[in-house]
């Protein structure tokens, strides 16, 4: 039964888009790049429980790099470190893809790893002028993989 569900699962991916099953940008867990590292901003990184935070620079919908629990080991919270100072030195790179790709090639280029587990989805908005870019959300390969295993996996 549970295999039949798997094997369903992984058929169905390529009907799925990474839409349906992204974290909305408004449920994301994200810091200003203007933050401070002090024991507060710390504390919440930590509360949150996620290991990858968005970075964002003016509107939250843009992006400008990710912030990994790791790059925390050795900040002292005493020193106020600006997240700025931290971002500038790791540079980790942020992955995007368009809301309409399917899970099947989400997956696969989860799997490849260079661009790493976490991608931020956009949508075009087509208006008068030029077509613009807006994040709508980020989903990782958690996200991909429930969709094959049709359950969710609990967090630890
Ligand atoms: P983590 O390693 O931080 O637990 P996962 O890749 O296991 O993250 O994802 C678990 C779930 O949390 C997924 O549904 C994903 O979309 C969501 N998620 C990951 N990072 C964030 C974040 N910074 N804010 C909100 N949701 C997030």
């Amino acid at each position: 039964k549970e295999e039949v569900n798997i094997i369903s699962g992984a058929l169905d991916l390529r009907k799925k888009k990474v839409s349906d099953v992204m974290t909305k940008l408004k449920d994301c867990f994200m810091l200003p790049i203007n933050s401070i590292l002090d024991f507060e901003t710390m504390s919440e990184i930590v509360k949150s429980g996620y290991s990858r935070i968005p970075v964002y620079e003016g509107a939250r919908g843009n992006i400008v790099t990710v912030l990994f629990i790791k790059d925390l080991a050795f900040v002292d919270p005493d020193d106020n470190t600006p997240l700025r100072t931290l971002c500038q030195y790791y540079q980790n790179p942020c992955n995007f893809v368009f809301e309409d790709i399917t899970l099947d090639v989400m997956l696969k280029q989860f799997k490849e790893g260079h661009k790493g587990h976490m991608a931020f989805v956009q949508r075009i908005e087509e208006g008068d002028g030029d077509p613009v870019y807006e994040t709508v959300g980020l989903v990782t390969l958690e996200d991909v993989i429930e969709e094959m295993i049709q359950a969710e996996i609990v967090d630890e």
